[in-house]
């Protein structure tokens, strides 16, 4: 059964309307520049903000949330007293010479991390216009007709703001650019479809084969996803599956091994990349008040990704490792 847009769009705590009008705005966390990890050549990679997966692990905790959000970072502060000022909702107090930021306050409207030069309150997710991504998109479109480059939308998941991806994405056709989408297509099949055409490649997740492991560590089971690999392993479209190694979730031979099995006849599989858990994005739940549940994981030594880089190649397909 597809995902309800009701549950999707109460996820992300937003409406109809704020999706459809997404064709003309989106809500971008970040855009990074000579990237090289998202694609093929050197890409510039737009972060959307919105996910519909809630896994323990994610490393970008900043993206899994629809909204903007303020980002504090106590230990930058230099007690200048701009926020306290800047503030409308009076969401920064001090008690006891120590800065307190009242979360529950604050609409993120950016007054105060835009008085703030010490870098304590970052706004994170900035709305933009197709013509406004563009902008930065075009800087390096030389870096990428060399290098065989382009533009990859990541995030959180760009099927969220899926109106926008789609404007976005077909911009950048428009002005013959390479394109790639970074999703875990939990999504219902006809967003994923409408958003082909304007795809050069498709990056997806696949976490894990049992539907309840899945569900435990994201919040979600895994049969829409395994319905759409499916059905864009029936389409031309070149497809890379990744799988983040997670220590206790999906670490084991026989894991990974159900895996390679599931995509083993994709005929459009490029290959299966396999991606090792790390914890730099621990720093960031602290900074969003988020608590973070993976800080006892270890990361799995190379030796670890080998074995099941090995495990999954006797299947005989193709495998990335990094
Ligand atoms: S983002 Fe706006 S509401 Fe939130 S703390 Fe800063 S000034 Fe106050
Ligand atoms: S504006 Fe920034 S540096 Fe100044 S008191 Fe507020 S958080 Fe601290």
């Amino acid at each position: 059964m597809p995902i309800r847009e009701d549950l999707l769009l109460k996820r992300n705590n937003c409406t109809r309307k704020t999706l459809t009008q997404q064709t003309l705005k989106g809500t971008v966390f970040d855009i990074q520049r000579f990237s090289v990890h998202d694609g093929p050549g050197i890409r510039t990679t737009i972060f959307l903000k919105g996910c519909t997966l809630r896994c323990f692990w994610c490393q970008n905790p900043e993206g899994i949330h629809l909204k903007p959000e303020v980002m504090f970072y106590p230990d930058r502060c230099i007690s200048c007293g701009n926020c306290l000022l800047s503030c409308p909702n009076k969401a920064h107090v001090v008690k006891d010479g120590a800065h307190i930021f009242l979360r529950e306050k604050c609409n993120a409207c950016g007054k105060c991390t835009q008085t703030c030069y010490a870098g304590t309150l970052v706004l994170v997710g900035r709305e933009m216009t197709v013509d406004e991504v563009m902008n930065e998109v075009l800087r390096d479109k030389v870096f990428y007709e060399t290098s065989g480059g382009g533009v990859t939308l990541s995030g959180g998941d760009p099927i969220v703001q899926h109106g926008f991806s789609w404007a976005l994405l077909k911009k950048c056709k428009k002005v013959g650019l390479h394109t790639a989408i970074e999703t875990a297509a939990n999504c219902p099949w006809n967003i994923l479809a409408r958003l082909l055409p304007m795809l050069d490649l498709v990056m997806m997740d696949i976490k894990h084969i049992d539907s309840e492991k899945h569900r435990n560590a994201t919040g979600v089971s895994n049969k829409v996803i395994l319905d759409n690999a499916k059905r864009l392993s029936k389409t031309r479209k070149p497809l890379i599956i990744r799988v983040p190694i997670i220590p206790g979730f999906n670490d084991t031979k026989s894991e990974v091994e159900a895996i390679a099995e599931f995509v083993k006849e994709f005929s459009n599989l490029e290959y299966l990349e396999l991606l090792p858990f790390h914890r730099l994005g621990e720093g960031k739940y602290k900074a969003l008040g988020l608590e973070y549940s993976a800080s006892n994981l270890a990361v799995p030594t190379k030796e670890k990704m080998r074995e099941l880089s090995e495990a999954a190649k006797k299947l005989g397909i193709k495998v990335r490792e990094n």
